[in-house]
């Protein structure tokens, strides 16, 4: 472990990845799998997981931003790649030049798309998004027959070819929710157009983690999973990550910084938000909210520390936080697990989320990079080699 490493460390098991991926998997047996790893992997590490998650047979990798598409074809991925955030004047070309799936959901796009491809001569490959219901990125459907005609006349030109129609759900997390079946009409009427058009997509998805969970009807040609990869629950409405066959890849720890016997009402850290009710010992966690660690867990977030469940004492400042022990012994260099797989008496991240008033998806994503992390791979208990390339999945 480097210094850094010493205060904290966010350790990350690749054999998770591996097998959460590929219990997903057999959930959609029908369909391709997608691992979406936008955002450094959910805060895990994008470049490893996405490699973990290739060899556990996803054929196509997902992000959001094209830099972030760029960072895995440089760790050298060959396979389907697919990105779908794009802003006017974009890195079109080089998209286009890497062979990345460019998401489309309006005629400004496909224009940007369009001339790229014509510049360098190739021809893009274009995945038309469009709005069934989300109200966030995609073509209104009132749009969606121009666009549609428009792709199919790039198409005819051979500029480029739309090797896919998707969507995105906005209340998958909630089974039985109204506008879940209301958006899979709009699917297949979009579906429809498209193909009244002329287009013949390889793949046509709308489904994410929790659809994957809970509707195959919404499976089609492909899943694209990113928080079930990482082995945390969508919604504790579809269970915890153990009821759900996954295991959590992340866990996060830190030094004790500090352990001293203090008398019973002393005020602890910032606004003296806890008071001690008996003489006791307080033990200092190095982390804070600049590290990630959410300020609204302050007075209730869990740490497992000597052994025992505990919770954070008084507010989490931004790089520090507090948890009283209750008189029980501990040192300066202890371990405190803040979260973890669960299975050594850990909190999980999903129990942070609930303290916090959030999801689990935020605590992982915003582990801050002060933070290293480091891969590990239980199945081999082996700190997973360093080198920083990837090889390519099916093409
Ligand atoms: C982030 C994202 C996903 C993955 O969602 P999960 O709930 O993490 O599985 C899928 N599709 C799109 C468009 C996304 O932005």
């Amino acid at each position: 472990m480097n210094e850094t490493a010493k205060r904290a460390r966010a350790t990350i098991d690749l054999a998770a990845v591996r097998s959460n991926v590929r219990a997903l998997g057999d959930r959609a047996p029908r369909a391709e799998l997608m691992a979406v790893v936008k955002s450094d992997g959910y805060g895990h590490g994008a470049v490893r997981c996405a490699r973990a998650a290739r060899e556990a047979g996803a054929g196509w990798l997902g992000t959001a931003l094209p830099e972030e598409a760029f960072a895995l074809r440089a760790a050298g991925d060959t396979g389907r790649l697919m990105c779908w955030l794009w802003t006017p004047g974009g890195p079109w070309r080089r998209a286009v030049e890497q062979d990345i799936d460019i998401s489309v959901s309006g005629l400004w796009a496909l224009r940007e798309v369009t001339a790229a491809a014509r510049e360098c001569g190739r021809t893009a490959r274009v995945q038309l998004k469009i709005d069934t219901g989300l109200g966030r990125n995609g073509c209104a459907p009132a749009d969606w027959p121009e666009l549609t005609a428009a792709a199919r006349a790039a198409e005819a030109e051979g500029t480029l070819r739309v090797t896919g129609v998707w969507s995105h759900f906005a209340c998958a997390d909630e089974p039985g929710h109204p506008s879940i079946a209301l958006q899979l009409t709009a699917f297949h009427e979009a579906l429809a157009i498209a193909g009244r058009a002329g287009l013949r997509p390889e793949v046509r998805h709308i489904a994410n983690t929790p659809a994957l969970l809970t509707l195959p009807e919404a499976h089609f040609d492909l899943v694209r999973t990113g928080i079930g990869i990482y082995g945390i629950s969508p919604s504790p409405d579809l269970g915890t990550s153990q009821e759900l066959g996954l295991r959590p890849a992340m866990t996060l720890e830190a030094a004790l910084a500090s352990v001293k016997r203090v008398p019973g009402g002393h005020g602890v850290s910032y606004g003296h938000q806890y008071t001690t009710p008996r003489e006791t010992t307080l033990a200092l966690v190095p982390l804070g909210y600049a590290d990630g660690i959410p300020r609204h867990a302050s007075n209730g977030g869990p740490v497992l520390i000597a052994g025992a469940w505990r919770t954070v004492a008084g507010r989490i400042a931004m790089d520090q936080f507090v948890v009283d022990l209750g008189g029980d012994h501990a040192e300066p260099g202890d371990r405190a697990v803040l979260f973890g797989p669960g299975d050594g008496g850990e909190p999980t991240a999903e129990d942070w989320a609930r303290v916090a008033g959030t999801i689990g998806y935020e605590i992982v994503t915003r582990i801050g990079t002060r933070v290293p992390r480091v891969h590990v791979d239980s199945a081999t208990r082996s700190e997973a080699g360093g080198d920083r390339t990837l090889t390519g999945g099916t093409a």
